[in-house]
């Protein structure tokens, strides 16, 4: 079988808008249960009775053996870099960002290199996507052993989690 691509090779278009405010993210209690956590600066995964597998941020259904992950776990607060891409330096009116321009709103300052990273933070089996801050571009690498970077005053949000930083 080929891939779709030979077939597809143009991106289909379709006509009609798309009220993104009307869907409603099917894991939003694991997202409550999350961030709980967060506020307490703990890392909640779910755990999986069947293989045993240790999910962070948690889920519902384990993706390796189909069980119910109804288990928690609280896994470390370090972990090690498994994935990395380090950007150029970010330019006013180069980026944008949910639709605006991260130097603009000052999310990013002109010039910033920004640090995209997959962690295995420790006691966990999946990649957990995240920012590496508070590093040089330039030491950065798979294996890197790093920390969670917590809000001085961890409010129970996705926020609270600033990124990571090289312990
Ligand atoms: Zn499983």
């Amino acid at each position: 079988m080929g891939y779709v691509k030979e077939e597809r090779p143009m991106t289909i278009g379709v006509e009609g808008t798309w009220n993104i405010g009307s869907y409603h993210y099917k894991g939003s209690r694991l997202i409550e249960e999350y961030v709980k956590g967060l506020k307490q600066k703990k890392l909640i995964g779910s755990f999986c009775p069947g293989c045993g597998k240790v999910i962070v941020p948690p889920r519902n259904l384990c993706g390796r053996c189909h069980r119910i992950m109804d288990r928690r776990k609280i896994v470390s607060n370090m972990g090690t870099i498994t994935c990395f891409i380090v950007s150029p330096p970010i330019e006013k009116g180069k980026l944008k960002v949910l639709g605006m321009d991260p130097v603009e709103t000052g999310l990013i300052k002109e010039g910033e290199v920004v640090i995209p990273v997959f962690v295995k933070f420790d006691g966990s089996d999946s990649n957990t996507d995240t920012i590496l801050l508070n590093a040089d571009p330039k030491a950065v690498h798979i294996g890197m052993r790093v920390k969670v970077l917590w809000v001085k005053e961890p409010q129970g949000a996705l926020s609270d989690f600033e990124g990571v930083e090289p312990v």
